[in-house]
């Protein structure tokens, strides 16, 4: 398995569960049947650096952090 270089957080009290992070990064994170968002991954290896940065970046109330491994 990829070592990981961040960890990727969510503030589920903040989460309004629009899904943006989501579809910016399909195969980190899923809304479930109930608009909770999962996630799939947290241990964010090098390879998934970007698409992690890119849904931090895209939540509108800045629920998703990435924190140092
Ligand atoms: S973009 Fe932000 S508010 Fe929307 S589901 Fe993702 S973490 Fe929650």
């Amino acid at each position: 398995m990829a070592t990981a270089v961040a960890h990727l957080e969510l503030d589920r009290p903040r989460c309004e569960g629009h899904g943006l992070c989501e579809e910016a990064s399909p195969h980190l994170m899923h809304l479930d049947d109930d608009g909770e968002l999962i996630l799939d991954v947290t241990d964010i290896p090098e390879a998934e650096l970007e698409a992690a940065k890119t849904a931090v970046r895209v939540c509108p109330v800045a629920a998703l952090k990435l924190a140092r491994a």
